[in-house]
Order: structure tokens, then C-alpha cells, then sequence
């Protein structure tokens, strides 16, 4: 699009927020950014220090929290904030199940806070970045997968929080006039993910020379897709995508588990030995897939980074940027080595 614009990134800080942020200052180098995020244990400035520095002022971001209405509807109207995005969210499903309560107030009421500020002021668009995990879960031999009209039935505190933000996106859009679209993602992975994730968690310990923990369902399958792919995607729907419209971004590359754990030592050169089998998570779901015909067919997208180039330069920054990850071993409120408690 030709004139500059401004963007609220909500969770900027984040590893897919700060991916994004990166990305559109590189594609869009005359729009207006500014991040919103409250810096959880999850989110750091340092993922987007060297973009703040180096965008002259023009990408900003903002210490604070999307439940905070008065704070929101002050950036929108005193930035002229065109388009919102919103990635803040609580996003650890291994989390979700020790705090629920904190994945709600952001997940649901954090949304209808940002909605409800993006109503009184008024913006071009609201976009909820959303995941494949609000539909449930598909048998690991089912040979469908989830459309943009599939029923949401999540069965986890996470994946039923971003189901309940995203009914709230819908209803705004549909009461409102809110200018809505929504995203539903696969697995993503890349760099600045947090290391309590399972690709980062079994890189940064196969670094170490530790054990790789994998819950006993090893053959539990993912969708998995470059987080830059994702960060195009969106583009396509800012862009091009109908307002009031949900579009799928998936790669159909599926990989289970122990397939990912495999990967990474082979990739590192380090024995099968290192596996290690641990309890399951409760409700862990078996596998997700997403149909992305619509996103391909009318927005013209397609995932361009293969998995095997995508997870080789995903192990080599981890490998090159360990000055970002040792800080934050322990950071995360859940240790996936130790066993499951309710
Ligand atoms: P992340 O945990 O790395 O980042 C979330 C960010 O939101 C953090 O920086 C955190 O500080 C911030 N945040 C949390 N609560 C906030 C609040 N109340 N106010 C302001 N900021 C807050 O997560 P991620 O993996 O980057 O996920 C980003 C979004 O993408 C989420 O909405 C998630 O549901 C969605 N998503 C993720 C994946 C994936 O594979 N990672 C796939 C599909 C969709």
C-alpha cells in the first residue's frame, strides 16, 4: 500500500510480535509502529531493541497492558493508530493449566478491553491473531483438517481463552461495524521463540548436552510453519484480506515429536540416547491441521521457507545467539522435566 500508515502492535515483545515488527519495518520503512506490551516473563525488549534503534523513532514500544482501556484509547487517538494487531496473549498451553485464570483476563477480557478502545476511537482495522488450536483436536489418522467454518471446541484453558477473544473479535465486528479479520495459525517456530516452547526448549538443551523431555504421546503431531511466513501471511490479510473474513495460515507440513526431537540431534550431531520420555500433559491434544486454501487462492500466499531450510537456520541462530537464551532458562513459570501436577 502506498500511503504510510500507523500500526498498534499489540505484544510486540513477544517472539512472533517482534518477528512481525522486524518484518514490516523492513517491507514498510515509512509507516509508524508502535508496540504495546507488558513485558511478562515472556516478552523482552531486547527482541526488539535492535529495530528500535535502528528505525530513526519511527518504531516505538510502549511498557503497558492491553486491559488498560485509558492507556489504549490514548495511544490510538493521540497516534492517529490506523490498524491494530493484536499478538498479546498468554500463550504457554503447559502454563495455561497452572494459571488459567491469567490466560482468560488477557486471552478474553484483555481482547474485549482492546476492542472496546477500538470502538471509541475508531481505527481501519482490528486483526486478532489467532490459533488452529481453538477447533479441538483431529484423530491422529483423520484425513481432514480444519476450515475457516469448522466449529471451535477447544479443550484447554488456552486454547479456550483464544477461542473466547476470538468470538468477541466476531462480535464486534457484526454489532459494531469493528473492521475485523482474524488469522487462525498452525505451530510456529523461528528465532526470539521462547525457550520453554518445544523446538527452543530441545535446542537450547541439546546445546547444553541435556536430555530432550518428550511427553509419552511421541507420535502427537503439529503443523509447522516459519514464524516469516506468518509474518506474510498477515500482510496478504492487512493488505488485501475482506473485512469480517477469517483466512487459515498453514504450511500442511506435519511433523510429530519425536520427528522434531530427531531433527535436532541429527542437525547437532548428538545421539538418540538423549531422548527422554516424560508424563503427558492433561487434555494434550493430538494433532492439528489447517486447511489454507483461501488465504492461498485469494490472497495469493504461500509459505516460502521449506521446513528442513526453515528448522536449519532456526538451530544455527540458536546455536549463534546463546547470550539471548541462557538468561532465560528458568525465566518460564513451567519446567517441563519435572512430572505433570494438576
Ligand atoms: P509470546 O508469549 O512469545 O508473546 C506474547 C507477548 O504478549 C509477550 O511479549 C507478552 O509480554 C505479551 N503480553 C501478554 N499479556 C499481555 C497483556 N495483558 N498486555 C500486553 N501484552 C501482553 O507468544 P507468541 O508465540 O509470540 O504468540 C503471539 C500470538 O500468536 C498469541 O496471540 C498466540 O495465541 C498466537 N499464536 C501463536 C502460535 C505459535 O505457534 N507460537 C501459533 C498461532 C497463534
Amino acid at each position: 500500500h502506498a500511503m504510510p500508515t500507523t500500526l498498534l502492535v499489540t505484544g510486540a515483545a513477544g517472539f512472533i510480535g517482534s518477528n512481525f515488527v522486524r518484518y514490516w519495518h523492513a517491507e514498510h520503512p515509512g509507516d509508524r509502529v508502535i508496540g504495546l506490551d507488558s513485558l511478562t516473563y515472556a516478552g523482552l525488549r531486547e527482541n526488539v531493541a535492535d529495530v528500535l534503534d535502528a528505525s530513526g523513532g519511527l518504531v516505538t514500544l510502549v511498557h503497558g497492558d492491553i486491559r488498560d482501556r485509558e492507556l489504549v484509547e490514548s495511544l490510538l487517538s493521540e497516534h492517529k493508530v490506523d490498524t491494530i494487531v493484536n499478538f498479546a496473549a498468554e500463550s504457554h498451553n503447559s502454563l495455561a493449566i497452572l494459571r488459567p485464570g491469567d490466560f482468560f483476563s488477557t486471552n478474553v477480557m484483555g481482547v474485549q478491553s482492546l476492542l472496546e478502545a477500538a470502538r471509541t476511537v475508531g481505527v481501519g482495522r482490528f486483526h486478532q491473531i489467532s490459533t488452529c488450536e481453538v477447533y479441538g483436536d483431529l484423530d491422529l489418522d483423520d484425513p481432514g483438517a480444519f476450515t475457516e467454518d469448522s466449529p471451535y471446541l477447544p479443550r484447554t484453558p488456552y486454547n479456550a481463552a483464544k477461542a473466547g477473544g476470538d468470538h468477541a473479535v466476531r462480535a464486534y465486528g457484526y454489532t459494531y461495524d469493528v473492521p475485523v479479520t482474524i488469522t487462525n495459525c498452525s505451530n510456529n517456530y523461528g528465532p526470539y521463540q521462547f525457550p520453554e516452547k518445544v523446538i527452543p526448549l530441545f535446542v537450547t538443551r541439546a546445546l547444553q548436552g541435556q536430555e530432550l523431555p518428550l511427553y509419552a504421546s511421541t507420535k502427537n503431531r503439529r503443523e509447522w510453519l516459519h514464524v516469516i511466513d506468518h509474518c506474510r501471511a498477515i500482510e496478504a490479510v492487512l493488505e488485501r484480506g475482506r473485512v469480517g473474513e477469517t483466512y487459515h495460515v498453514g504450511s500442511g507440513v506435519e511433523a510429530d515429536i519425536e520427528t522434531i526431537a530427531d531433527t535436532i540431534l541429527t542437525e547437532l550431531g548428538l545421539p538418540d540416547s538423549l531422548k527422554t520420555i516424560v508424563p503427558d500433559r492433561p487434555s494434550h491434544d493430538r494433532r492439528y491441521l489447517l486447511d489454507s486454501s483461501k488465504l492461498r487462492t485469494e490472497l495469493d500466499w504461500a509459505p516460502q521457507i521449506e521446513f528442513t531450510d526453515g528448522m536449519r537456520s532456526t538451530i544455527a541462530w540458536f546455536r549463534d545467539n546463546e547470550s539471548w537464551w541462557r538468561p532465560l532458562l528458568g525465566r518460564s513459570p513451567v519446567q517441563e522435566t519435572t512430572a505433570w501436577q494438576k
